[in-house]
């Protein structure tokens, strides 16, 4: 756990968040400031600052997440929905412990903004 890391705290029940998943390596709640109908934040409760801090000994870690979505997605009912993670601020990245946003229940134009 990262000091001073909002979704470290986040993940730790240190700080409250609406949950929708948890289990030993990720936690996901719903984003404070939804984009979308369902707007759900995922993150593995390893600190990883950025997604391009992460090394081949993450690659579990990371597809697991993905497969953490699909889950998710399920539970929310979604079929069609997005996945996004930003990496730097120029990027959108506001928060720095990697989370993926899982997005649905509306329709989505590409490119994003
Ligand atoms: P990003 O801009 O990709 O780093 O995404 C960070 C997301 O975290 C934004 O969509 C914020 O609305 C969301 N967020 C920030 N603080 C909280 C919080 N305390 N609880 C839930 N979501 C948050």
């Amino acid at each position: 756990m990262a000091e001073n890391c909002l979704f470290c705290k986040i993940a730790a029940g240190e700080i409250p968040s609406t949950q929708v998943y948890s289990d030993d390596t990720y936690y996901a709640f719903r984003d404070i400031n939804p984009g979308a109908p369902t707007h759900v934040l995922i993150v593995p409760r390893k600190h990883i600052a950025r997604i391009t801090d992460a090394d081949p000994g993450d690659a579990e870690l990371l597809g697991g997440l993905m497969l953490i979505a699909n889950k998710i997605a399920a539970q929310e009912h979604l079929t069609d929905f997005r996945l996004a993670l930003n990496c730097g601020p120029h990027a959108g990245q506001s928060v720095f412990h990697i989370h993926l946003h899982l997005m649905g229940g509306r329709d989505f134009s590409w490119p994003p903004g």
